[in-house]
């Protein structure tokens, strides 16, 4: 990842001093991981608040603080499904709060369960997937725009999937869910852009045998892939984070460089939909520099041609598609707005 996408740019560090972020983990192994290392990084103060400790007394639960007093609120990952409420009489609650603060319009970034609850909150549903998904898996293009993530793979782990209201937008897919949505400033992801080792192993740790011998889950195996993949996913998290950040949350702070306070600074201005990548393949010698640099949107056929793994790569890949444009030797590859 090039730029100011890289997860150690400096030039990115201190944008957001001020802000404050409210990390609502259901869990004690359920927090923000990656995504709050991205956000430590460009300054903001991270406040991790463990609703329930206990796995086995889901009704035993710690009142989260007044999601009011944060520039942002992130609800994660947990254990529990919302097909069955009935197990945490608090849910309901979480899920009026969530929806409260969109109104007042807080940004909100929710993943997995957290995505889940947004859904609701901005009135839509939850079903059971046709089946569980577990692992690294690409991501599309949503329905109502291009996918602002990039094709990853991500890592998934989800028995349930959203099913958003009308209204709002559907900004990437995997044919088994629904994986990005958005209304305003607030944004659900069906995957775990939040992953790194520790905290998969964490997971692994809590979770029963007969659940992992349930779904055939050869925790060792995931653990190996998520090493293999884990320095490639701080980076797409980063960019992903940043995306979020830069051009939903606070586009304001991007412009302007800097937070004045950190009063919530929330915006409902609509950004940039995306862009396109042409290819003109008459031009292609297939010297293959345009996949050294962004091998997430390029290949080569078997005629040493240019291919395109996705020709609306989103925002989090803007920099390392420019960086091709610019270094394909053949003029072959342009971008278009959208
Ligand atoms: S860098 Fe240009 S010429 Fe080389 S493979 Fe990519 S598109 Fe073709």
């Amino acid at each position: 990842m090039c730029g100011s996408m890289s997860p150690n740019a400096a030039s990115a560090t201190d944008r957001f001093a001020g802000y404050t972020a409210l990390v609502l983990a259901h869990e004690p192994d359920g927090p923000a991981g990656q995504v709050g290392v991205r956000l430590e990084q460009r300054g903001f103060t991270v406040h991790t608040h463990v609703i329930t400790s206990d796995y086995d007394n889901p009704q035993d639960f710690e009142p989260w603080p007044d999601l009011s007093d944060y520039d942002l609120v992130l609800p994660m990952g947990s254990v529990r499904s919302l097909t069955r409420k009935d197990e945490a009489d608090w849910l309901e609650a979480e899920i009026a709060d969530l929806a409260a603060a969109h109104d007042a319009g807080t940004p909100i970034l929710g993943v997995c369960f957290g995505g889940q609850l947004i859904t609701e909150a901005l009135g839509g549903s939850i079903e059971p997937a046709p089946s569980a998904t577990i692992g690294w898996r690409p991501i599309g293009d949503g329905r109502d725009g291009p996918n602002p993530a990039g094709p990853g793979p991500w890592m998934h782990w989800h028995h349930d999937r959203m099913v958003p209201p009308e209204g709002v937008d559907v900004l990437a897919e995997t044919d088994e869910a629904v994986q990005i949505i958005r209304s305003g400033t607030t944004v659900g992801t069906q995957f775990h852009p939040e992953v790194d080792v520790a905290h998969i192993a964490e997971w692994g740790n809590g979770a029963p045998q007969e659940y992992l011998d349930e779904h055939g889950i050869d925790f060792p195996a995931v653990l190996a892939e998520v090493a293999e993949n884990e320095a490639r996913n701080i980076e797409q998290c980063a960019a992903f984070v940043d995306w979020y950040l830069d051009t939903v949350a606070f586009p304001e702070a991007a412009v302007t460089g800097g937070a004045e306070s950190n009063s919530n600074g929330s915006t409902t201005e609509e950004s940039a939909m995306g862009f396109k990548v042409v290819v003109d393949y008459e031009m292609c010698e297939g010297n293959a520099m345009c996949l050294d640099v962004a091998p997430e949107v390029f290949d080569l056929d078997d005629e040493d041609v240019v291919v395109l793994l996705t020709d609306s790569p989103g925002e989090a890949l803007r920099e390392k598609v420019a960086s091709a444009v610019e270094r394909c030797p053949k003029q072959a590859l342009s971008i278009s707005e959208s």
